[in-house]
């Protein structure tokens, strides 16, 4: 299984990231679909097509006037209102149909945190031990920060685990998880490429069901998005991040 979050409106980050996925049997995405990037129609489209669970994000209802835009930067504001322009009936019914939460087996899906799934951002530990009293899944899988992020919870100890890219990484039996794939469309961990992970199933020696993670980073080609947000009339500022990765 693959897990994506913050698209971004990126189509050449989300077309490479969908090449390097190859095949498995669900794509999960964690919200942002839109917001910042030039295509909203085209990243909609695609992920109606190739994802089999969506949760909404904080830019996906700004852009259906959900929030108040006072909520966004000045600059996620201009590229809201660009998005709005542009995007089709349909792609935004689409987006109004994306639940806040989903709960699968034994994980739960959202894009901010299990205690407020569409605003919160979790960066640190105690935030992270709060959250974990929110939901009694084993996994929830978390985007909005736009960083690749693991907090692992072991009896009352809660550790936070930055995950290095391509690094196999065992879920342990007694521990819950908070995960975070990065982001797909605006990386912001100094790391331009497009970020996500892969989540594959095992037997391990004992015969038993093990789970691993693995952090996969792809390249993409900024300039072909930068080029289009510029013709877009989008801000100088977010053209620019995308090269940074911050
Ligand atoms: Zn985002």
């Amino acid at each position: 299984m693959a897990v994506l979050a913050d698209i971004h409106s990126n189509l050449e980050a989300l077309k490479a990231v969908l090449e390097d996925v190859g095949q498995v049997d669900q794509i999960w995405c964690l919200g942002d679909v839109v917001g910042y990037g030039p295509e909203a129609n085209e990243c909609g489209e695609m992920m109606r097509e190739r994802v089999e669970r969506c949760v909404a994000g904080n830019h996906d209802w700004g852009v259906l006037g959900k929030l108040d835009l006072s909520w966004f930067s000045d600059s996620a504001v201009e590229a809201l209102k660009i998005t709005r322009q542009i995007m089709g009936e349909k792609e935004k019914r689409f987006l109004e149909s994306l639940p806040d939460m989903e709960k699968l087996g034994d994980s739960i899906l959202l894009h901010g945190s299990p205690r407020n799934p569409i605003f919160e951002y979790i960066f640190e530990t105690p935030q992270a031990a709060i959250n974990f009293e929110k939901f009694s899944e084993k996994i929830c899988f978390f985007g909005h920060t736009h960083y690749p992020m693991i907090f692992e919870k072991e009896g009352e100890k809660v550790r936070k685990i930055v995950p290095c890219f391509q690094k196999e990484i065992k879920l342990k039996k007694n521990c819950r998880y908070l995960i975070n794939p990065g982001a797909v469309g605006q990386p912001r961990d100094g790391d331009p490429r497009a970020s996500y992970l892969l989540l594959e199933e095992v037997l391990g020696r004992g015969k038993e069901r093990e789970r691993k993670l693995r952090f996969r980073r792809v390249v993409y080609p900024i300039e072909k998005t930068q080029k289009k947000m510029k013709k877009l009339g989008m801000p100088e500022i977010l053209v620019e991040r995308l090269s940074l990765g911050r």
